[in-house]
Order: C-alpha cells, then structure tokens, then sequence
C-alpha cells in the first residue's frame, strides 16, 4: 500500500514538474514520517526515499537510533529551544526557524557541537493567526539578524499554506513565497543564500510545485491518514 501511494505521489510530482517545465531532479520530495512506525519509514526506504520529516524532537530522535545511517531527517515543524538538543546532530535541516529566538537557540546549540546547521526561515504568508513564522514584510530583517549568527547557514524559505479544499487558493501564497525569496536572494546578504523553497503538502504540492517549489512535505499522501490517539 505505502508503495502504491509513493508510485502515484512521484507520479504526480513528475507530471507538475512536466507542466512547468521543471526538471524532477530539482524537486525534493520529503516524506512526512510523523507518528509512523519506523517499519512504515523502513518500507518508504525500500524504494529509494531517504529524506524524511518529522515534527516531535524526542521522537525524531528516538526513530534516527534505530533507522539506517544514510537516512536525512528534517525537522520541519514548531521547535521549542529547550529540545533543541535532541535534533542538532540528526537532521540535515531545520525548516522551520519562527523567530530570532529560536534562531540564536539553534546557533548556540550548533556552535557546542561545533557544526554548521543549515536552516530554513518559516514565513507566515496568509498571515493565519494560527501558524507561526515572520510576516512577509517582516522577513528580510529577521533574516539580516539571523544572519549575523556564526553556526547558522539560512539556505531559503518554508511556509504552511492553509487548510483548503481546493489547492488552487493557496496558489497565491506560493507565489508571494517565491517572489519573497527572489527579492531576498538580490539583497546578497553574508550568510544567506535562497536555493531553497520548502512548500506545498499532500493537498497542494502539485501547485507548489508549478510556482516553485524545491522541496515539497508530504504525510497523508504516503503515509495514509494519521492516528493521532495511537500515533
Ligand atoms: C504534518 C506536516 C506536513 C505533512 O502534511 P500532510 O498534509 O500529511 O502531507 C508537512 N509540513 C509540516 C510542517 C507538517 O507539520
């Protein structure tokens, strides 16, 4: 089943990057493991997949004990400073940076391990009170602050679209992120460069994708729904 389900995400990937002209190399599908068994992550593994996303520190960390050491982890949901440590020498990126804070907790975490940590700074582009991240006209600064920080390396942006029905009203925001990113990339901060777009989920990926996408989380499309009483 999760095999199926892979075939026809990597179908639908290749076909948005075929709408857009895009190249499928240039897309990188990162599976969302969150609450999932590591034998699921262990039968995704079996046909190539080695990036995957989780959103709980001490859960990432207690799958990475057990799961094979060429597989990359991203954290990629709301990071509290005191878990920090559970991630720091197990993920290869945090996508979601949500505030200076946060940013110099991850510096000096980094800089004790005596690592670089390449981030992603999340930006709240619908501006849902519900989600964390910078507000767009907000976020150069943030990152001209977080670029001063020695063990952090900004390599681009992530956003969470809203929860919509149809993916065609979160268009807009993808491509606000995109522009963003552009601007962004043209003011040659130190520190910062924008090689990476991390957006669209398993209702939307397709179109984040068609606007830009470089990375693309997906859960449920993979995965099946999620339990979050057994999970
Ligand atoms: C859970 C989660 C996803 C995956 O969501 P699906 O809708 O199941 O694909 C992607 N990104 C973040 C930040 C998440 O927390």
């Amino acid at each position: 089943m999760l095999l199926d389900n892979l075939k026809d995400v990597e179908e639908r990937i290749q076909a948005a990057c075929d709408r857009s002209g895009r190249k499928r190399e240039d897309v990188l599908l990162v599976a969302v493991s969150k609450t999932k068994p590591v034998e699921m992550i262990e039968e995704v593994m079996t046909a190539g997949i080695v990036d995957f996303g989780e959103n709980k520190p001490q859960e990432l960390r207690d799958k990475y004990e057990v799961l094979p050491q060429n597989l990359r982890f991203h954290m990629i949901g709301h990071l509290q400073t005191n878990k920090i440590k559970y991630v720091i020498d197990r993920v290869v990126l945090i996508h979601s940076i949500d505030s200076i804070h946060l940013a110099e907790a991850v510096n000096a975490e980094a800089k004790k391990h005596n690592r670089i940590m390449p981030v992603l700074v999340e930006v709240n582009v619908a501006q849902e009170e519900s989600k964390s991240g910078f507000l767009v006209e907000k976020t150069e600064n943030a990152i001209r602050e977080i670029a001063k920080l020695s063990n952090i390396r900004v390599e681009g942006l992530m956003t969470i679209a809203p929860f919509v029905e149809n993916a065609e009203e979160n268009r807009q925001y993808f491509v606000k992120l995109r522009k963003l990113s552009v601007d962004i990339a043209a003011k040659n901060i130190d520190n910062v460069t924008m090689h990476h777009l991390s957006m669209g989920m398993t209702g939307d990926y397709e179109v984040a994708i068609e606007e830009g996408a470089t990375m693309v989380r997906v859960g449920t499309g993979i995965f099946g729904e999620r339990n979050y009483q057994i999970g």
